[in-house]
């Protein structure tokens, strides 16, 4: 069967999965109606299929000919814990949404699946990786120290993203760094609480903090090389609750992103010394609780070149282009890309410009990129392992 032929007879069905995901959004490692869902289409497909990988993992294989090279696609089927605000009919009917189109990722996997199957068009290996946790506990790294390559050999792994701030169908891909490594700073400042009118019987957190929050802003203008990128932002700084009151501590949360491991090093090192010294300098202590996350998402250069030949073939050159820079973004591909060579790459979804971003309680995946998807992935599958 023609591949268009054979997508556009499954597109219905299609979006009623996406928008049935969408309704049933399972935050990460709690993926099971989900994972239980792709598990029993991938089978009907005709998929060997395991489960059980990072708890909620499925991985579906097919293998075609006698060909031994074989492929890796990752989709990612976590949502948020995020209040929806769609006014969609198909709306979130449990807490939590797919804010970040996980539920698109994880329909376009599936739609691929089928195409895969039914034309049988490739001579080696698919696996199909679905992975739960992208977005908070890192499900991809836990797939890979469960043993997700060698019992899944992979010559290559690719993964996407749609983006609604590029436009609708262009593929942005990118040699080398892509999404930024990511890090969280606990910091929380113990004062001396009391009564609000009597400050000098007190030592107050807020003062020592706000001066803390402030001093963080030169760890990136001062510290860090000006053509190094990161980014040091505080994004919630919780104390006090009256006027009257002068509180016992405040907390500061801190996210950190960058690229060069030294890079990482010297913002860990400069948050924590400005921290601990700002309080002193205050007579007070603080203790920072400092946590390495997700590693920088490396791509690598044949697989890089491969995916976007194949993205012009199938596109056009004009819907290309390569990203003159990293995302400052993070993702948990990153640890099969330390595993595999691979690629990982943005699809645009912009068509009015008033979409909402990702991770914005109005956030709705743009079904209009499932065909799209659907027909890449397969494509770049059957290029990949070509007879
Ligand atoms: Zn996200
Ligand atoms: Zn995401």
């Amino acid at each position: 069967m023609k591949l268009s032929a054979s997508i556009d007879n499954a597109m219905p069905e299609l979006v009623a999965i996406r928008r049935d995901f969408h309704a049933h959004p399972e935050l990460g490692l709690a993926e099971t109606r989900t994972s239980a869902f792709v598990a029993r289409h991938l089978e009907a497909l005709g998929f060997e299929v395991t489960t059980g990988l990072a708890k909620t993992g499925v991985v579906g294989t097919l293998s075609c000919g006698t060909g031994s090279r074989s492929i890796g696609i990752r989709a990612d089927m976590d949502a948020l814990p995020i209040a929806e605000e769609t006014g969609l009919d198909y709306a979130s009917k449990t807490p939590g949404l797919h804010a970040c189109g996980h539920d698109g990722h994880t329909a376009m996997l599936l739609g691929a699946a089928r195409a895969l199957a039914e034309r049988k068009n490739f001579n080696g290996t698919i696996h199909l990786i679905f992975q739960p946790a992208e977005e908070n506990a890192g499900g991809a790294k836990i797939m890979v120290d469960e043993g997700l390559f060698e019992r899944f050999p992979c010559d290559a792994v690719f993964a996407l993203h749609n983006e609604p701030n590029l436009p609708f169908g262009q593929f942005a891909l990118r040699d080398g760094p892509i999404m930024a490594a990511v890090d969280e700073a606990r910091i929380t400042v113990h004062g001396r609480g009391g009564h609000g009118a009597e400050p000098q019987e007190t030592a107050d957190p807020i003062v020592c903090g706000a001066s803390i929050v402030m001093a963080l802003q030169t760890v990136v203008a001062r510290n860090i090389h000006p053509m190094d990128p990161s980014v040091v932002t505080v994004g919630a700084f919780h104390a006090g609750s009256a006027s009257n009151i002068i509180p016992e501590r405040a907390e500061i949360v801190v996210g950190i992103r960058s690229f060069d491991p030294a890079v990482r090093d010297e913002l860990e090192r400069r948050i924590r010394m400005i921290a601990k010294s700002q309080a002193e300098s205050f007579g007070m202590r603080a203790t920072v609780d400092y946590e390495r996350s997700y590693d920088a998402t490396v791509n690598h250069k044949a697989e890089t070149d491969f995916l976007r030949e194949t993205a012009i073939r199938f596109a056009g050159a004009d819907h290309v282009v390569d990203l003159q820079r990293p995302f400052m973004g993070s993702e948990d591909f990153a640890y099969m890309l330390k595993e595999r060579p691979g690629s990982y790459f943005f699809l645009g979804s912009r068509v009015t410009g008033e979409e909402k971003s990702l991770h914005h309680p109005g956030y709705n995946f743009n079904d209009d990129l499932l065909p799209i998807g659907v027909a890449f992935w397969t494509e770049l599958a059957e290029a990949y392992l070509a007879r």
